[in-house]
């Protein structure tokens, strides 16, 4: 048979099945010693060992010389179109000033909503790219991207643009969300009134636009309270968006508690959730989407349930969380401080950023996974097997990348 791409002689392949996703053990991963991919038309079409790939398909053939090879990793939660930096904070960060009082002070997200309006598109555009193509560099081939660096209608708007444009320019798979971030610093004492203006002028534009796949709010202190976080969420659902949440990363203040009463598809953060409400996702089928850079970022010592989540059989995706305040777009990067940050063990740590980040945008039948029929996403390690995952880090370890069955980085 004709193949485009068969990848050969891979030490250890190792990826994850649509499910079972939560409890993630070598008895519900698939591993493959001595591993062989075909890939036709950018998807695969043929897993096995690789003796029997390589007779059973024709094509050019790439020899992996025994390394390890997993799905290109999926990035579930970034802030990726922006303007401007906020390196001074970071010292402020470090002399023991919140990231509530910098908002507060105006700074936080207020400064980077400045420099994103101020911004032409073709700017915002091309930064993105520069960053897509470090991401792609790294081994992530998939992307969530948010909005809500603009706040009124035309600016998301032109943010929403600029991430569909990203994804036709680069190769890298765009799914773009539109976030209700913070009210506006004129909203502040009425708040609830700018949360109706995004769920009806905001929200249906963007929809009939076709613009975002998913709504997602930061209900927080200092963000939206719950109650305008609930009209968002219901006018993304009702306008036929899927849904996402920042919740409970700076306080608690029942934002997981959504998730009860609407169909959520990811909790993002949880770092203040209190350890009962892991029922909840568990129940809902809500996916955990943590931010271990993200944490490292906030400068505080609190992380989010993990234990509890594990315990109550919640799916566990992590995310790059790249954003102003945690400059680290890499995908890479979060899998391999996952243990350090939040105990996951390596295997946790790669099914969090690939199958189950994918679940955590509805994607993973056909994203996240390298299994027959699913879109050829593969990255080749600079590893023997996934146990180093996390155990070496801090250096670019993706030697070679295929998105939609091209290579995109490395070489034949
Ligand atoms: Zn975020």
């Amino acid at each position: 048979m004709k193949a485009d791409l068969i990848i050969y002689n891979i030490g250890e392949l190792v990826t994850f099945h649509n499910g079972p996703l939560a409890r993630v053990s070598e008895d519900n991963a698939v591993i493959i010693r001595d591993a062989g991919v075909a890939v036709r038309d950018g998807v695969i079409v043929a897993v096995g060992k690789s003796r029997d790939v390589k007779s059973r398909f024709e094509g050019e053939a790439l020899n992996a010389q025994g390394l390890l090879a997993t799905p290109g990793l999926v990035d579930p939660h970034t802030h990726l179109v922006f303007a401007g930096s906020r390196e001074d904070e970071f010292n402020l960060k470090l002399q023991g000033v919140s990231y509530s009082e910098i908002l507060a002070r105006g700074g936080g997200i207020y400064r980077t909503v400045k420099a994103t309006l101020e911004a032409s598109f073709e700017d915002l555009l091309s930064k993105a790219i520069e960053t897509a193509s470090l991401m792609l560099n790294h081994g992530t081939t998939t992307v969530e991207v948010k909005s809500g660096y603009a706040l009124s209608l035309e600016g998301e708007l032109k943010m929403l643009k600029v991430a569909k444009a990203l994804g036709e320019a680069s190769s890298i798979t765009v799914i773009p969300t539109l976030l209700a971030h913070v009210p506006p610093r004129e909203y502040r004492e009425s708040s609830f009134e700018y949360a109706r203006y995004f769920a009806e002028v905001i929200v249906p534009t963007v929809s009939k636009e076709n613009l975002a796949a998913y709504i997602d709010v930061f209900c927080d202190r200092g963000a939206f309270n719950v109650d305008e976080s609930r009209i968002i969420i219901e006018a993304g659902l009702k306008h036929g968006l899927k849904a996402r949440m920042h919740a409970d990363q700076l306080a608690y203040i029942g934002c997981s508690k959504l998730a009860e009463e609407l169909p959520i598809d990811s909790l993002d953060h949880l770092e203040k959730m209190p350890e009962e409400n892991a029922r909840i996702l568990a129940e809902r089928g809500v996916t955990a989407v943590l931010t271990p850079t993200s944490i490292m970022a906030m400068m505080e010592p609190k992380k989010p349930p993990v234990e509890a989540l594990r315990k109550a059989g919640v799916v566990i995706a992590i995310a790059s969380d790249y954003n102003p305040n945690n400059m680290t777009p890499l995908q890479q990067t979060a899998m391999d401080i996952a243990p350090y940050i939040l105990n996951l063990t390596p295997l946790e740590a790669l099914a969090a950023a690939t199958i189950n980040a994918a679940r955590s945008l509805n994607i993973h039948h056909k994203l996240g996974s390298i299994s027959e029929g699913y879109k050829a996403d593969i990255v080749l390690w600079d590893l023997e097997n996934y146990k180093w995952i996390g155990y070496t880090w801090g250096y670019n370890k993706a030697l070679l990348v295929v998105k939609d069955g091209k290579i995109v980085r490395g070489k034949t």
